[in-house]
């Protein structure tokens, strides 16, 4: 199981190598992003540990005990994660409970997502069990935010951290696992920031679709006359919130993820106006309308046009009003797209 977690080499390797010293902590904190495995990791962890058939330190996947883990339905593996916002007490309460009862099998493993999300009571009172833990008992607590849990509780868990999804392994796992052909996988896996939950997630709604959308928008800009732009401002003010999407949008609303996008635009002809690996760019299959734009363009009005958006998602973020503020920023943008090296 250890074996189709996609990256995090050095997390597998460190946890491998306490299963084989037979030296476990009681608890380990895995840190990083969303998506991008420490509760899979988690769930191989106890597979693992709780294998009647395993090879080389990982589990064989299909004895029972890897099956009912797998499955969900194994008393062996316990997860907490918030009910809407938080992890109250009574979940952490209940959680103690189950720990008087010994594991069925070698060890049980308890899981914490989001630990950061406990409440102050729920936190204290989980302090108390990392302080006795019960044997035959490991913890998983895993979080985005290390620095919002308890000092306490940090110092009494095994810190493993976890790393962003390096692309190619991302768009990898796209093509074989997902069928995606590798154009839209170098997409895919490009705009996730390395979290392949997120990747995932997007890859369910039409967003790329309406990239393409979206980005030939931002790509006509240099050139257009004023009563055009102003044309596209009204557009994306009041087409994307009116359109039937399929999907409510990865980031909230079809407006910031247009917005998104155009900044992974942004980021792209920065990158080749500076010289950067063309590999490297974001949206792959703009590669050539991108490159010979470079050209153009002067780096202080692409740094500019992104500080623009950044504006103009904060604006949005606080309820300013939709049109002005995509007037604004359309207007300023192609002032800044017109004003090549000339
Ligand atoms: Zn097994």
């Amino acid at each position: 199981m250890f074996s189709r977690i996609i990256g995090q080499e050095r997390a597998k390797k460190f946890l491998k190598q306490a299963m084989a010293k037979d030296k476990m902590p009681h608890a380990y904190l895995f840190t990083g992003i969303p998506g991008i495995g420490k509760t899979t990791m988690a769930v191989a962890l106890a597979m693992a540990l709780n294998c009647r058939e395993p090879k080389g330190g990982d589990s064989c996947g299909r004895c029972a005990c890897c099956r009912q883990i797998l499955g969900g339905n194994s008393p062996d593996f316990v997860v907490i994660e918030p009910q809407g916002q938080f992890i109250k007490i009574e979940q952490v309460r209940e959680l103690n409970r189950s720990l008087g009862f010994a594991p069925m099998g070698n060890c049980r493993v308890s899981v914490v997502r989001r630990a950061e999300a406990m409440t102050d009571e729920a936190a204290n009172s989980f302090l108390k069990t990392l302080e006795e833990p019960p044997p035959g008992n490991i913890f998983v607590l895993s979080t985005t935010e290390p620095y919002d849990l308890l000092p306490t509780i940090v110092s009494r868990c095994q810190r493993v951290a976890f790393g962003p999804i390096p692309v190619k392994d991302m768009s990898n796992w796209f093509v074989k696992e997902m069928d995606k052909d590798e154009e839209t996988a170098g997409i895919l896996a490009n705009i996730s920031g390395g979290s392949l939950g997120r990747a995932i997630e997007i890859s369910k709604t039409d967003y790329l679709d309406r990239r393409q959308e979206w980005l030939l928008r931002v790509l006509r800009l240099p050139g257009m006359p004023k009563d055009k732009v102003m044309e596209l401002a009204v557009e994306c003010a009041t087409g994307e919130g009116k359109r039937g999407f399929k999907s409510p949008g990865y980031l909230g609303s079809p407006i910031m993820e247009m917005l998104f996008t155009w900044k992974t635009w942004y980021r792209d002809l920065m990158l080749l106006s500076a010289g950067g690996p063309p590999d490297q760019i974001i949206n792959g299959d703009f590669s050539h309308k991108l490159k010979k734009m470079a050209e153009t363009t002067i780096m202080k009005n692409l740094i500019e046009s992104v500080l623009i958006i950044n504006r103009a998602e904060i604006d949005l973020k606080r309820n300013r009003n939709v049109s002005l503020v995509m007037e604004h920023t359309i207007l300023t943008l192609s002032r800044l797209a017109g004003r090549g090296r000339a």
